[in-house]
């Protein structure tokens, strides 16, 4: 009798024990991370994230070997500092399937613009003749690469983004938009 009581006394101890120790755990460190303050950004939407006083942005974009964005449209707001990375997520080479992201001025046409970036290879096909018509890009990037700008992000309004590999224009292209 008696050693049986000790026994369940010792199982339960032994129970309680990693209950308490698991049951601890979790909120101790969900607690902490929520005084700590460790969220630090905020995901706005698919691909862009703010820091906590809203004066900067972090993009993510993807292209891949299909000739496709993964982002459609880019939000950000009006003074903030802009960092980009664009990442080939693909495995075809820079030849083949080279991307880059073009911020474009208000006005331009896209389909004028990837026309003439076309006959640009010797400058990654960014034409030399219409730097007025950017307002920013990256490199020209190929497969399992990633490459990254910072910007000022340009005054309110909607901007065309595309990638002025020949030929990529018409699917790779998006809005950029600026609140
Ligand atoms: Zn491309």
């Amino acid at each position: 009798m008696h050693r049986f009581a000790v026994l369940a006394l010792a199982l339960l101890m032994m129970s309680c024990g990693g209950d308490s120790k698991k049951e601890k755990k979790e909120p101790v460190s969900i607690g902490s991370s929520e005084k700590t303050e460790k969220v630090e950004t905020k995901t706005t939407a698919k691909g862009v994230e703010f820091n906590e006083d809203g004066t900067e942005a972090t993009v993510t974009i993807e292209g891949d070997d299909t000739m496709k964005f993964n982002l459609k449209e880019i939000k950000v707001k009006e003074g903030m500092k802009v960092t980009l990375t664009l990442v080939h997520t693909g495995q075809m080479d820079i030849e083949v399937m080279g991307h880059n992201w073009v911020l474009l001025n208000q006005g331009v046409d896209i389909m004028d613009f990837g026309g003439d970036a076309a006959s640009a290879a010797d400058s990654d096909y960014i034409p030399s003749d219409r730097l007025d018509d950017i307002i920013v890009h990256t490199d020209l990037i190929g497969g399992g690469e990633s490459t990254t700008i910072t910007f000022d992000a340009p005054a309110k309004g909607e901007y065309d983004f595309i990638c002025s590999f020949p030929g990529h224009v018409a699917l790779m292209k998006g809005k950029f938009i600026v609140e």
